[in-house]
Formats: structure tokens, C-alpha cells, sequence
């Protein structure tokens, strides 16, 4: 018997060929900072896979790096700030829209 299709795609994005990150430096994604992470935010906001990604890095529990516009911090990290990557992680993924701080809202 075959298994079922779940309908969406939750391999790796970091493969395709059509994510906005393809080809960048990589290095843009692993910043030390969450403000030295908006560049790669801006980069994760145009991509096409951003809903994917964000379910594919909440699935296999990435640390450290910025991934579907959320900056996840490392292993270091307190438990709270921890939580908090994954619920934002989660919210981009029910909603497929980037991750905003609210710092940035636009009034
Ligand atoms: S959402 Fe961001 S990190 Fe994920 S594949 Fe797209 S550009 Fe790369």
C-alpha cells in the first residue's frame, strides 16, 4: 500500500532551486545578532518558499540562523527566546506570510 500524500511539499528548501536565497552568501544567514539578521529577513520575505521553509525549519528544529524570516537564536539561547523562534516559525507557517517585528510595522 502506498502512503498517503499530505499535499504539500516539507522536504528542504535550502535545495530548490527557486528560493530567494540560491546562490547568496550564506553567511548572510547566520548572523550573531537578530538586528544583523534584516538583511536576510528582506532576502526570506521575496521568497517563494517561505511557507515551506518555515514548516520544514519548525519540523526539524533548526538553531541558529534566520530562517523564513525568523531569526532563530543558538543553542545558548534562553528557553524563552527559543519558544519564541518557534512560535514565530509556526505563525509563518499557518499563515505563509514573513515574520514582521513590531518594530518594523508599517503605522
Ligand atoms: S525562506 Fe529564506 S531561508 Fe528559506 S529558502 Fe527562502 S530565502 Fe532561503
Amino acid at each position: 500500500m502506498k502512503p498517503k500524500m499530505l499535499g504539500r511539499n516539507l522536504s528542504d528548501p535550502h535545495h530548490a532551486a527557486d528560493r530567494a536565497c540560491a546562490g547568496l552568501n550564506t553567511e548572510v544567514f547566520f548572523p550573531d545578532t537578530i538586528t544583523e539578521a534584516a538583511e536576510a529577513v528582506e532576502i526570506c520575505v521575496q521568497c517563494p518558499l517561505l511557507t515551506r521553509c518555515a514548516e520544514w525549519a519548525a519540523r526539524a528544529g533548526v538553531t541558529d540562523g534566520v530562517f523564513a524570516s525568523v531569526w532563530v537564536p543558538g543553542l545558548g539561547a534562553s528557553t524563552q527566546d527559543k519558544n519564541t523562534a518557534r512560535a514565530r516559525l509556526a505563525l509563518v507557517a499557518a499563515t505563509g506570510l514573513p515574520y514582521v517585528e513590531p518594530s518594523q510595522e508599517v503605522a
